[in-house]
């Protein structure tokens, strides 16, 4: 069975790249269970570094991916610059590695021709450990300059464009044909349903001061807060868990 190994960079006490409201832990690791699933879907033995909000450190990333033998890795991360001009998507492989230069052409191109992106930064190599310390064809792919304001709203609003996009390149690479998104199940967190909008905008506004990135949105013509989107459900559960014990009526929707 072929093994895919995805590394969410980032996690836990190491957010990564800050801007416009996003943490580059957050996006990896979205993106990298909405792959998973694609990946399951395709028949493929699916591993990770990591599936929730947990710190990991580069070399025990790699490790794991030996230890488990898998046949690729990619690593999913965002980049950030201090000219937030900066834009675009890049993917990288080993220096010197040829099957990591094809795997990470074939992600790149994959992502290219999806249409999510207009800057096409290309395929590049550098010394990431991740890269460096794995003994199979590895890739690590920057989604979009999370520092920038168009490709933030790309991080936030395209994710399972990418996923689609980056499981075809993974699969293409594979040698394995791609046969649709495979139905991603989304749990999102809900705390609450509103029928006028400030209501739902304190709530939001209130949930924010304690350190979550809640959005509002309407549907049903009700305005609801939602409190992040999962493809596995015990990471829901466990947010509504966390939630509750704070006092606050959250649940679980299905979408
Ligand atoms: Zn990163």
């Amino acid at each position: 069975m072929t093994k895919v190994f995805l590394d969410a960079g980032h996690g836990g006490k190491d957010p990564g790249a800050l801007g416009n409201g996003l943490k580059e832990k957050d996006i990896a690791l979205s993106v990298t269970l909405k792959i998973g699933n694609i990946l399951k879907n395709h028949g493929i033995d699916v591993r990770y570094s990591r599936t929730t909000d947990v710190f990991v450190e580069l070399a025990d990333r790699a490790a794991k991916a030996n230890n488990a033998g898998a046949n690729v890795f990619v690593s999913i991360h965002c980049n950030s610059f201090d000219d937030s001009s900066a834009k675009g998507v890049e993917t990288y492989s080993y220096p010197g590695s040829t099957t990591g230069a094809k795997l990470s052409k074939a992600i790149q191109d994959s992502i290219i021709s999806s249409g999510v992106y207009t800057v096409n930064r290309g395929i590049k190599t550098a010394n990431f450990a991740v890269l460096r310390l794995t003994n199979m064809p590895a890739a690590l792919v920057e989604l979009a300059f999370i520092t920038n304001s168009q490709d933030a709203n790309i991080l936030k609003n395209r994710q399972d464009d990418l996923a689609v996009a980056i499981s075809k390149g993974i699969l293409n690479n594979l040698g394995i044909p791609y046969k649709g998104g495979g139905g991603t199940t989304l749990y999102k967190v809900q705390v609450g349903a509103f029928s006028v909008k400030s209501n739902a905008d304190n709530l939001a506004n209130e949930l924010k001061g304690k350190g979550y990135s809640p959005i509002v949105v309407t549907s049903g013509g009700l305005y609801k807060v939602q409190l992040g989107a999962f493809s596995v459900r015990a990471n829901a559960d466990a947010l509504v868990n966390e939630l509750k014990s704070k006092g606050y009526d959250a649940i679980v929707v299905i979408e």
